[in-house]
C-alpha cells in the first residue's frame, strides 16, 4: 500500500510513501516519515494499492516509519476544512496541517515509544486513553451532566431571547449585532448551555481576536459551567500546554475550547456549535505563514458541519453585513445596554482652529487636566496602525487622492524622485509644490504630528501616572494582564493607547477618551481603513463612562475626536451618535464599496514579492505581472492585473517588497487564475514570493 502524505513544504503537492508490511494507516493519520535526513510528522490524506500508484516510477519509495497512534486520527470534516483551505488560500495541504497541529507534537520524538514505555503524549495525557475517540464522538465523557449555573447571571432580555431563538432554529450563521455592553456575552453562555445539554457528547468552539483577550472571556464560561472541561489555545501558551489543550478537543474531552484565529483549525470530533466573538477583527486574519481568515473559516466550517455559528460584534464588518444583506446570514440585533449606562457624548475639536501642540489640541488638553483633577482616568487613542506617507495640508486639510480609485496616494522616491502612487490602480503623479484647495505650502505627511503625544503628555501632566498600552509596551499576555491590573486599581490617570485599548477590555475609572490622530487614519491608502476607522471610533467610545449609572453618578463619558476636516460624514455621525445615524453611515460604507468594486462585492488577491536587491525584486514583479497579463488575456479571463507598484514601507528587514494586485467580480476566475500561477510561480524561487488572497492592506 501507498499513502499519499501531507507535508510542511512550500510548493509541493502530497508525497508518496510506502506503507510497509503490518503499518495500517488511513486518512487524517499522523505519521512519521523521513524527509530528506530529517524525520518529519505529515498529515495522510490518502491511502491506495502499490498496483494503481507505483507505475512508471524509477525510484524506490521510502517508507512510512509509525503511524502516530497517540495522536486521534483527523475526521473526514476537518479534513476538508484543511483542503478547502489550502486550495483557497493557494498553499499546499502540508502547509495548513502544520499550521493546525502544535508545534510540540510535531517532533518525531514525542510519539516514540517501547513496548512497556508509554509515549510521552501518553505521559501527559495519563489517566485517560487517547485513541478510543474518533470522530464518531464516541469519547466517553469525564463530567456529569452539564449545567448552566443560571442563578449568577442576569435574565435574558426580550432582544437575547430573540437571538437564541434565532440561533437555534437558522441554518444560516448569525450575525449578532449588539451595542457594546448590551450582553452578547449572556447570549453565547445561554447557547453553550443549550448546546451542550442537548447532546453529552457535543463541544463548541469560541473564537476571539487576541491572546488578551481569552482570560475574561473563559473565565466567564467556566464559571457558568463550572463542571464543564474547558481549555484554551493561543500561541502564547508554552508548547506542552498548547499540545495538551490541543489533545483534550481533539479527542473530544475538552467540551468548550476558547482561542485565537488557530484554534478553528483544532479537530473538534463532535463540534456543534462556533461562537466569533468580535468577527470584524482584522486580527482573524492571519498576516504570515498561511494567510488564512479564521473568521472566514469558522464560516466554512459551521456550514459543512451543519452547526450553528454566531458572529458576534458591536461593529460589524461590511462583509458580514453585505451577506446579512443578501440575505446569506441572519441578523438579530441587541440595541440595550445592559449595564444602563448611557452612549459616551462626541465631540469634534476642529485642529484648524484649535492649533494642536504636539498633537494634543487647547480642548484636549483642558478637559483631560478637569479629568485628572476630578480623580478621573483619561485615555489617548492614538491610531499608528498601518501608517503609509500620504500628503496632506497643514492649513486646511486637503489630502492627496487618486483621481480614478478616491483612496489616498502614498509618496515613493523613485530613482531620486518623489511620486505619488496609488496602491490600487498603480497610477503615478507628481507631488504638487502647494495644496491645491488653499495654496499652502505646508504640506505634510499626515500622523507626523501625533508621534510625539506621549512626551507632550508628560510635559503638560508632569504629575500624572501614565501608563503605555500598545504592543510594544505590553509585549506578552502577562505584561498587558498586569497593565490593565494597575488600571483598575486606579494606579494610573492617564493611558496612551493604540487599537489595543478598543479591544474589549473594560475600564471602569474612564470617563474621557481623546483621539488623537483620526486624520492619519483617513489617509491610509488602503480601502478598508475608513471602515476600521469608524468601527473603532465606536469601540472606543464604548470604554468611555461603560459604567455610569446615569446623571446622578456624575456625567458621562466623553470622546473628543480631533480633526483637521470636522464636516467628513464619519465625524458628523459620530458627533451625533443616535443608532439610525452611525447605522446609515454604515450603509454609506457599504454602498461606497459596491461603486468601486471592492470587497465585499468584488474580489482581490496580492502576489507579493521580495529581494535583498532592489531591482531584482521590481524586475521580478514585472515579470510576474506580463505573466499574469498573459495568462488572462489566454483564457479571456474576466480577472484585471494592475501594474506592479512598490509597497510600504518598500525596504524591510533588508529586501525591498514589491506587489502585484489582482482584481475581479467574480471569485471563481480569480481562484482559477492563481491557481494557473502557482505553477509559474515556482520559477521565481530567488525571490521570496507568496500570494495573499482576500489581502486586509493594499500596501
Ligand atoms: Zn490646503
Ligand atoms: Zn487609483
Amino acid at each position: 500500500m501507498i499513502a499519499q502524505i501531507a507535508l510542511d513544504t512550500p510548493g509541493l503537492p502530497l508525497l508518496d510513501y510506502l506503507l510497509p508490511e503490518g503499518v495500517i494507516a488511513h486518512p487524517g493519520d499522523w505519521v512519521v516519515v523521513p524527509l530528506g535526513r530529517r524525520r518529519v510528522v505529515g498529515l495522510v490524506a490518502s491511502v491506495g494499492t502499490s498496483a494503481d500508484r507505483s507505475g512508471g516510477r524509477g525510484f524506490e519509495l521510502k517508507a512510512v516509519e509509525r503511524v502516530c497512534e497517540d495522536l486521534p486520527r483527523v475526521g473526514q470534516s476537518t479534513l476538508d476544512l484543511y483542503t478547502f483551505a489550502a486550495a483557497y488560500y493557494q498553499r499546499t495541504l502540508g502547509q495548513v496541517a502544520a499550521t493546525a497541529l502544535p508545534g510540540w507534537l510535531k517532533t518525531p520524538k514525542v510519539h516514540e515509544h517501547g513496548r512497556s514505555r508509554p509515549s510521552r503524549l501518553r505521559q501527559l495525557l495519563s489517566g485517560t486513553s487517547v485513541s478510543e475517540a474518533s470522530e464518531d464522538g464516541q469519547t466517553p465523557q469525564e463530567s456529569p451532566t452539564p449545567s448552566l449555573a443560571a442563578k449568577s447571571l442576569p435574565p435574558l432580555n426580550e432582544e437575547q431571547v430573540q437571538a437564541l431563538e434565532a440561533c437555534l432554529r437558522e441554518s444560516r450563521p448569525l450575525l449578532l449585532h449588539g451595542v457594546t455592553g448590551s450582553g452578547k456575552t449572556r447570549v453565547y453562555l445561554e447557547l453553550l448551555a443549550e448546546i451542550l445539554a442537548r447532546d453529552h457528547f457535543a463541544q463548541a468552539l469560541v473564537l476571539v481576536p487576541e491572546i488578551g483577550l481569552t482570560p475574561a472571556i473563559s473565565a466567564r464560561i467556566q464559571e457558568a459551567f463550572p463542571n464543564e472541561s474547558l481549555e484554551v489555545i493561543h500561541s502564547g501558551l508554552s508548547e506542552r500546554v498548547r499540545a495538551t489543550a490541543w489533545l483534550r478537543a481533539a479527542t473530544g474531552r475538552a467540551r468548550i475550547l476558547v482561542g485565537t484565529r488557530t484554534a478553528v483549525l483544532c479537530p473538534m470530533p463532535n463540534c456543534k456549535l462556533i461562537v466569533v466573538d468580535e468577527e470584524h477583527d482584522h486580527s482573524y486574519k492571519q498576516q504570515d505563514g498561511l494567510r488564512y481568515s479564521a473568521r472566514d473559516l469558522a464560516v466554512w466550517l459551521g456550514h459543512r458541519l451543519s452547526c450553528p455559528v454566531v458572529l458576534g460584534s458591536a461593529t460589524p464588518s461590511l462583509e458580514s453585513r453585505a451577506q446579512a444583506e443578501r440575505g446569506r446570514y441572519a441578523r438579530q440585533r441587541l440595541t440595550l445596554r445592559a449595564t444602563g449606562a448611557p452612549r459616551a457624548r462626541t465631540r469634534i475639536v476642529d485642529l484648524i482652529r484649535d492649533r494642536p501642540q504636539h498633537g494634543l489640541s487647547e480642548e484636549a488638553s483642558r478637559e483631560i487636566e478637569r479629568a485628572l483633577t476630578r480623580g478621573e482616568q483619561a485615555l489617548v487613542f492614538v491610531n499608528r496602525r498601518g501608517w503609509s506617507p500620504v500628503l496632506c495640508c497643514d492649513a486646511c486639510g486637503w489630502r492627496q487622492q487618486c483621481p480614478d480609485c478616491s483612496v489616498p496616494m502614498v509618496l515613493h522616491k523613485r530613482r531620486s524622485n518623489w511620486r505619488l502612487i496609488c496602491h490600487h490602480c498603480a497610477r503615478q503623479l507628481p507631488p504638487p509644490h502647494a495644496c491645491p484647495e488653499c495654496s499652502s505650502t505646508d504640506l505634510q505627511t499626515a500622523g507626523q504630528g501625533s508621534q510625539r503625544i506621549e512626551e507632550a503628555l508628560i510635559e503638560r501632566f508632569p504629575h500624572a501616572r501614565l501608563a503605555r498600552l500598545d504592543r510594544d509596551a505590553v509585549a506578552s499576555p502577562a505584561a498587558l494582564k498586569d497593565t490593565l491590573d494597575r488600571i483598575e486599581r486606579r494606579e494610573v490617570d492617564l493611558i496612551v493607547g493604540t487599537q489595543m485599548v478598543a479591544k474589549g477590555h473594560d475600564f471602569a475609572g474612564l470617563r474621557l477618551v481623546v483621539v488623537a490622530d483620526a486624520d492619519a487614519q483617513l489617509a491610509n491608502p488602503d480601502f478598508r481603513a475608513p471602515e476600521w476607522l469608524f468601527a473603532t471610533l465606536i469601540q472606543v467610545s464604548g470604554r468611555a463612562g461603560r459604567h455610569d449609572k446615569g446623571s446622578d453618578a456624575g456625567p458621562s463619558g466623553t470622546v473628543l475626536i480631533q480633526t483637521r476636516t470636522p464636516s467628513h460624514a464619519m465625524f458628523v455621525a459620530l458627533e451625533d451618535g443616535r443608532e439610525d445615524t452611525l447605522e446609515s453611515y454604515w450603509g454609506a460604507l457599504l454602498r461606497e464599496r459596491e461603486e468601486a468594486g471592492m470587497p465585499p462585492f468584488g474580489f482581490l488577491a496580492a502576489i507579493r514579492v521580495s529581494h535583498a536587491q532592489a531591482d531584482r525584486a521590481e524586475r521580478g514583479a514585472s515579470e510576474i505581472f506580463s505573466h499574469l497579463l498573459a495568462l488572462i488575456s489566454a483564457g479571456n479571463r474576466p480577472v484585471r492585473a494592475y501594474a506592479p507598484v512598490p509597497r510600504v514601507p518598500e525596504r524591510l528587514a533588508g529586501r525591498t517588497r514589491w506587489q502585484v494586485l489582482l482584481e475581479s467580480s467574480q471569485r471563481p476566475a480569480l481562484q482559477q487564475l492563481l491557481g494557473e500561477m502557482a505553477a509559474a510561480l515556482t520559477a521565481f524561487r530567488a525571490l521570496e514570493v507568496h500570494v495573499e488572497v482576500d489581502p486586509l492592506s493594499l500596501t
